[in-house]
């Protein structure tokens, strides 16, 4: 650990997904991701306007901003853990902001380093239909496990090939932990995908989902 961090870019906005849809936030891209999703749309990887900070200066840019959270998003945040758990430990409480999550869910051993600074995690839990990549869904629940310490919910991004058996296994962990399961389409959506058949087939296993889309896309903000 170098005691830095290079950093896509940070910027205020409105945050665009899940339950906290609307709130103002401080967004902080990293700059690497250990998945590969095939709808990925993310710009997370250096360029001329990526920088990199010391604890000090990334307390400094991090304090100027009015926003009340700090949503850290990628990328996978969570390939920082070893910076962000000493610069948490340092700078948290001065900060005095909540620190938003927002992870793919495939890092527990990350999760650990940063949990006791986090206060809100969005986790996904990754398709193989959606995303091209297969995970056992051990993955997610180990995540979750360490997870519930905290306010979390998981986010499920799926298009018109989501099959029951997704469907089904989704579920099935949400209700394990009791926690919002948001149900994300790909956008752009294709006229393939009947929203309400997948919505239904969910709340048949589950009532404590909600199907929020991504509104930056249609409010045209970042
Ligand atoms: S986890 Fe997120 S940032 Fe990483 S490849 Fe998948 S969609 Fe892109």
């Amino acid at each position: 650990m170098t005691g830095k961090i290079t950093i896509k870019e940070i910027f205020e906005s409105i945050q665009g997904e899940g339950p906290y849809v609307g709130e103002k936030q401080l967004f902080v891209r990293t700059t690497k991701c250990n998945l590969n999703c095939k709808y990925c749309d993310t710009d997370f990887l250096c360029d001329e306007n990526s920088k990199t900070y010391n604890f000090d200066e990334f307390f400094e840019v991090l304090k100027s901003s009015n926003a009340q959270t700090v949503s850290f998003t990628g990328g996978e945040p969570l390939l920082e853990a070893d910076f962000l758990s000493e610069f948490f430990k340092r700078y948290k409480n001065r900060l005095n902001k909540k620190i938003y999550l927002e992870t793919n869910g495939v890092g527990v051993e990350n999760l650990k380093k940063v949990i006791d600074y986090v206060d809100i995690i969005s986790m996904d839990i990754k398709l193989k239909s959606a995303t091209g990549m297969e995970f056992s869904l051990i993955t997610f629940d180990d995540f979750l496990n360490v997870a519930k310490e905290k306010e979390v919910f998981a986010k499920v991004v799926f298009d018109e090939n989501i099959s029951n058996s997704e469907i089904t296994e989704a579920a099935t962990l949400a209700k394990k932990y009791a926690i919002l399961l948001v149900l994300q389409p790909k956008m752009p959506m294709s006229n393939k995908l009947n929203l309400d058949e997948v919505f239904e087939k969910f709340y048949s296993k589950y009532k404590n989902i909600r199907l929020i889309p991504q509104v930056h896309k249609f409010l045209n903000v970042r």
